[in-house]
């Protein structure tokens, strides 16, 4: 294992027995978002999801690392970039990045039969639908 880069050491963290064991990493990290969510539903805004959790963990890694720098540490913060990265491509392959700003966007909104668009995204196709029919009617002749 001494001759492997970090890079090796974390493709085989990633894409070894951990799957069979914890299923694929949008699921796996999607569970833990859902149960820190619920948990911590008084302070959020909205419910956390399975890139946040990774990203929380490269944090816990990048935070380690400061303190006292290890290979497995570096090792890990590159394992978590590639669970980041699976996960993006899951969600791609599921449907589930908003076709607008390519945010996740799990259980996405619909609009017009177009999907899927997240919240924030929505909003906004609905603003501009509304802005765009009041200067529409702004231009009609008013009837008497
Ligand atoms: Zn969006």
């Amino acid at each position: 294992m001494t001759s492997d880069t970090i890079l090796d050491e974390a493709k085989e963290l990633v894409y070894g027995d951990r799957g069979a064991a914890y299923g694929h990493p949008l699921d796996d990290y999607a569970r833990t978002a859902g149960a820190a969510s619920a948990l911590l539903a008084h302070k959020l805004r909205e419910p956390l999801l399975a890139e946040d959790v990774i990203i929380i963990m490269e944090c816990v890694k990048l935070s380690r690392e400061v303190n006292s720098p290890k290979r497995d540490n570096r090792v890990d913060m590159a394992g978590y970039a590639l669970c980041l990265d699976r996960v993006y491509e899951e969600r791609r392959a599921r449907q589930e990045l908003c076709l607008v700003c390519h945010k996740p966007a799990p259980g996405g909104v619909e609009i017009n039969g177009i999907w899927p668009f997240c919240p924030a995204c929505a909003r906004k196709e609905h603003e501009d639908a509304a802005q765009h029919k009041e200067a529409t009617d702004a231009r009609q002749p008013s009837t008497p």
